[in-house]
């Protein structure tokens, strides 16, 4: 049997009908850009979300660069202010954060979790600090109560990198209102994907939303008139038009991914592979289903023998690629033995019953 780690092909065509549909009316209306499809999937998706405004923009990493530097724009954070932010994200969040002249402070994440740990936040906030970036990393709310206290206390921005958990709960409030500003990625493989790249921002606060519209917008909010130095970074009319049609299918898509959750979980009893806490339904939106093997490259290559496609989420940590050399010497070491073990199994809306439990089959007989 083959299982690959994630068919595009196939989980377009789950709703390929309507997303035909969708790309044909923008084509035949002559109108690509900043138009209805824009105004519509924005005010759905924000509703979605549970938050007052929804700016679309062109990418997620995008999306994280506007929310800090409108942030700067509007004179709450300022050059050389740290941010704390997982050190095990992926390296788009932070680069978000040097791009803007901002201090990404690393915080090692909980093992049990894989997600951010709270009990070490406060021990990294310096006079400097003025925000945490936290990451729902693989579907997981990285939110907590403490988290919450922690920003109160220190009059911290809270924002929230939502690329991989479009449907993840926290008591009841969608993840990406839970803080200040969320960035979301509707990066082809992402829980809700667009056909390209594409991105938005979700918040409560006008000035943030208004800002960055405009920045997004080449500084514009009127035409001809630039209040900053912004940049092109719009989302189109054709992609917005695709996520519209996938967002009324997200719940259902993802009640599929947690049932292909829940056969692992019930089914994976191989001693030599650890499944970090899955314990809350609501709080997962599955878009990856990481474990944790000592011998993973092992594993990986077994499961390639037997026809499974795996994915590692993350091989090298940020702080170990050149592009951050200065941290190179740093020691990370729930993040390092993450790089060294994490391997994603197959998960998404399409894989089918019976290739989940061969997947099961196949980890528990691996020894
Ligand atoms: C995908 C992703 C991004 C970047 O999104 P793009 O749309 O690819 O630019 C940012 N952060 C995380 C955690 C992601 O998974």
């Amino acid at each position: 049997m083959q299982v690959p780690f994630l068919s595009l092909k196939e989980v377009t065509e789950l709703h390929s009908k309507e997303i035909n549909e969708a790309v044909g009316r923008v084509v035949n209306s002559g109108w690509y850009l900043q138009g209805a499809e824009n105004e519509k999937f924005e005010a759905d998706f924000a509703k979605y979300i549970g938050t007052k405004y929804c700016v679309g923009v062109a990418n997620g990493l995008d999306a994280l660069i506007w929310i800090l530097r409108a942030y700067i724009e509007l004179g709450r954070l300022h050059k050389g202010d740290e941010v704390l932010v997982p050190a095990n994200t992926y390296i788009a969040t932070i680069l978000a954060i040097s791009e803007n002249g901002l201090v990404p402070v690393l915080v090692e994440p909980k093992l049990e979790t894989l997600e951010i740990d709270d009990d070490l936040l406060e021990s990294k906030i310096s006079s400097k600090t003025k925000a945490i970036m936290i990451v729902h990393l693989y579907g997981r709310c990285a939110y907590t109560n403490k988290i919450e206290e922690i920003c109160k206390k220190h009059n911290l921005y809270l924002f929230e990198d939502n690329a991989q958990a479009h449907g993840c709960q926290f008591n009841g409030k969608r993840t990406g209102s839970l803080g200040n500003a969320a960035a979301h990625s509707f990066y082809p493989g992402k829980n809700l994907g667009a056909l390209g790249d594409a991105g938005a921002v979700t918040t409560d606060d006008e000035e943030v939303a208004k800002c960055i519209r405009a920045l997004a917008n080449y500084g514009s909010s009127k035409k001809y008139v630039f209040d900053y130095i912004g940049r092109n970074s719009r989302l189109d009319e054709i992609q917005a038009a695709v996520l519209d049609v996938k967002l009324k299918y997200l719940e259902q898509d993802n009640d599929r991914r947690k049932a292909v959750a829940k056969t692992y979980i019930d089914g994976i009893k191989n001693p030599k592979i650890f499944v970090p806490e899955t314990k809350d339904f609501t709080a997962n939106a599955f878009h990856l289903f990481p474990v944790l093997c000592e011998k993973r490259d092992e594993l990986q290559q077994y499961l390639k023998e037997k026809g499974i496609g795996t994915v590692i989420h993350y091989p090298i940590p940020p702080h170990k690629q050149k592009c951050y050399k200065d941290w190179n010497g740093m020691s990370l070491p729930v993040t390092e033995k993450i790089a060294a073990q994490e391997l994603s199994l197959p998960i998404g809306p399409t894989i089918a019953d019976e290739q989940v439990q061969y997947v099961v089959d196949c980890v528990n007989e691996w020894e």
